[in-house]
C-alpha cells in the first residue's frame, strides 16, 4: 500500500495507491477523478517547476526566475546547470521571456520574476 497526498487542490486528499511494475493501478480516497490524473503522473512520470535566480550585471546582482512549465524530474540538475550559465546583462520585466525551449524542450522557457531597470 502506497500513500499519496494529491496537491491538486487544497482538500489535500490523502489517497491509497497500488502500484505495479512502476504504473498506478488504482487509486482510492480521491475525492474527485483530478487524483488519479495527480497520482498517475506524479508516480510514472514526475514533474517539477523549477524556481532560482540567475546572475545579472546589473543594480541588483540576482534576478528571480523561474521556469514557464514543470520540467521532468529526472532532468532537473541538467536545468539547473543550463540556467547556471545565464547571465543577465540589459534590464528586465516581471514577467519577459529570458530564454527559451531550454535543453530543447519546447515550452519550457525561464521566466523572470521581478523587473530590474538598471
Ligand atoms: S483528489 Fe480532487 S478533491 Fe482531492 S485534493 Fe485532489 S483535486 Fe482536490
Amino acid at each position: 500500500m502506497n500513500k499519496l497526498v494529491c496537491i491538486a487542490c487544497p482538500a489535500g486528499c490523502e489517497m491509497i495507491l497500488e502500484i505495479k511494475n512502476g504504473k498506478v493501478i488504482s487509486v482510492k480516497n480521491n475525492k474527485c477523478p483530478k487524483g488519479s490524473t495527480y497520482a498517475a503522473e506524479e508516480i510514472e512520470s514526475p514533474k517539477r517547476v523549477i524556481t532560482t535566480c540567475v546572475k545579472t550585471d546589473l543594480s541588483v546582482k540576482w534576478l528571480p526566475v523561474k521556469t514557464s512549465s514543470p520540467v521532468p524530474k529526472e532532468k532537473l540538475f541538467d536545468f539547473l546547470a543550463e540556467i547556471s550559465k545565464i547571465k543577465i546583462s540589459k534590464p528586465v520585466k516581471a514577467g519577459d521571456k529570458i530564454a527559451e525551449k531550454l535543453l530543447g524542450f519546447e515550452g519550457i522557457d525561464l521566466i523572470a520574476g521581478r523587473t530590474i531597470e538598471i
